[in-house]
């Protein structure tokens, strides 16, 4: 299935050069937007002989994306089978599609995520994300489990009495969910008298938030479950874009890249790839898309990787954490700040039931950020201490009523809750 991982780097990389060249030649004749994009930058297929070529060709944004949105279909419309959407910059979804060949790579990727977390026919996984909503990721933990052989329980977002109920009839020994949202189901069973500690629930495949730090430890929120309910938890990370997903094996040392499914660079700020364990910017190209083939997709991520053989024999990197948005970085006295990394001093600190983190400009253009704590929250100077101890930083904290905070939170028709507000 995934052999090819186990193979040496080189042979890998040449692997993925050969499917990337490939994709290239597909691109070159089908998209009209990266025809006009060569054409521009006057390249022609032959300027791209090795992995190093492709950094000629400029990088494509969001923004991109959402304002040549149907320039990037590279298939007539009655191939497409699949209509979702993205979350877009510039406010407003974008389209985003899939034919017979993505739905197949779709199912394929999930196939091999869920293989590296060591699912097997055996098992049986509950589905606790939306599969409906125009959301791609639903879709493909279904077909990947379909291709699979698991037992599939599609139970949906939210309804944590169906959830357990669920679960007691039909054992799951997986779940695939938002790590928060384990929380309230926990709370849930808490309330409730279920005896969770002894469900049939093993391990949990976690999607939407980082559960661990760069040093590969469960970080305040993963900490948090784990406490609370004795399961194995994996992290995962993916993107409509990207339509391929990054998984944790069981030793949990980063996400492993499904090199044959996606090419990854991480670049700095002047477009170089950085060294592992350097913080830069992902960008990718995914590998054997037809519908809206994407090369050299800027992520706007944040985030690190690893080289070297994972103790699960597998040579490819291993992707950590995302730490933030590109455009999400802050500077507080000099000090280079990503979203995540005040999530995980406030979880840390953990006595806070909600927040919400906003970042503005002052009147000088320097970046104020502010954290909004429940009225009933008194420990304000304690939690500047603690702040000043972790990041030698101390952000703004203010006190406001929960129900407040809730509804900056949870903006109506958004899939996540929004704990960073960017008001710069
Ligand atoms: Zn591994």
């Amino acid at each position: 299935m995934d052999e090819l991982h186990f193979q040496n780097i080189e042979t890998i990389k040449a692997r993925q050069w050969e499917l990337l060249r490939k994709q290239l030649e597909y691109i070159a004749d089908k998209s009209p937007y990266y025809k006009r994009l060569l054409k521009e930058n006057s390249l022609q297929l032959e300027d791209f002989q090795k992995p190093e070529d492709l950094k000629k060709l400029p990088l494509t944004t969001k923004e991109d994306l959402q304002l040549n949105n149907s320039e990037f279909i590279s298939v007539p419309e009655e191939d497409i089978i699949d209509f979702v959407t993205t979350s877009g910059t510039l406010g407003s979804p974008v389209n985003f599609a899939l034919n017979e060949a993505d739905l197949e790579r779709l199912a394929e990727n999930e196939y091999r995520s869920f293989s590296i977390a060591g699912i097997k026919k055996t098992d049986k996984v509950q589905i606790t994300t939306t599969l409906d909503r125009r959301f791609m990721a639903g879709m493909a933990y279904f077909l990947g489990l379909r291709k699979l052989g698991a037992g599939i329980i599609r139970t949906g977002s939210g309804l944590p009495q169906l959830q357990w109920e669920s679960i007691e009839r039909f054992k799951p020994n997986y779940l695939v969910a938002v790590p928060s949202f384990l929380l309230k189901m926990i709370q849930y069973a808490r309330e409730n008298n279920i005896d969770y500690k002894k469900s049939s629930v093993k391990a949990v495949i976690c999607i939407g938030e980082p559960l661990r730090d760069q040093y590969f430890q469960l970080n305040a929120l993963g900490s948090k479950i784990t406490g609370l309910w004795n399961i194995e938890l994996f992290s995962t990370y993916a993107s409509t874009e990207m339509s391929t997903a990054f998984t944790e094996c069981p030793y949990h040392t980063g996400n492993h890249i499904l090199s044959e499914l996606i090419y990854t660079e991480i670049l700095d700020e002047d477009g170089n790839q950085v060294k592992p364990g350097e913080i830069g910017e992902l960008v990718v190209s995914p590998l054997g898309t037809q519908t809206m083939p994407l090369l050299r997709f800027a992520t706007g991520d944040m985030l690190t990787y690893y080289e070297g053989k994972c103790e699960c024999g597998r040579n490819t990197p291993r992707l950590g954490p995302v730490v933030g948005r590109k455009q999400q970085k802050m500077k507080l006295k000099g000090t280079s700040l990503y979203p995540q990394h005040i999530i995980e001093v406030l979880n840390a600190f953990g006595k806070i039931k909600s927040f919400v983190i906003e970042a503005r400009k002052d009147g000088l253009g320097n970046d104020v950020v502010s954290i909004k704590v429940p009225d009933s929250f008194k420990e304000t100077d304690e939690l500047k201490e603690y702040f000043k101890s972790q990041l030698h930083v101390t952000p703004r904290i203010e006190n406001l009523p929960v129900k407040e905070i809730e509804m900056l939170k949870y903006p109506k028709a958004s899939r996540k809750p929004q704990i960073f507000r960017d008001l710069r």
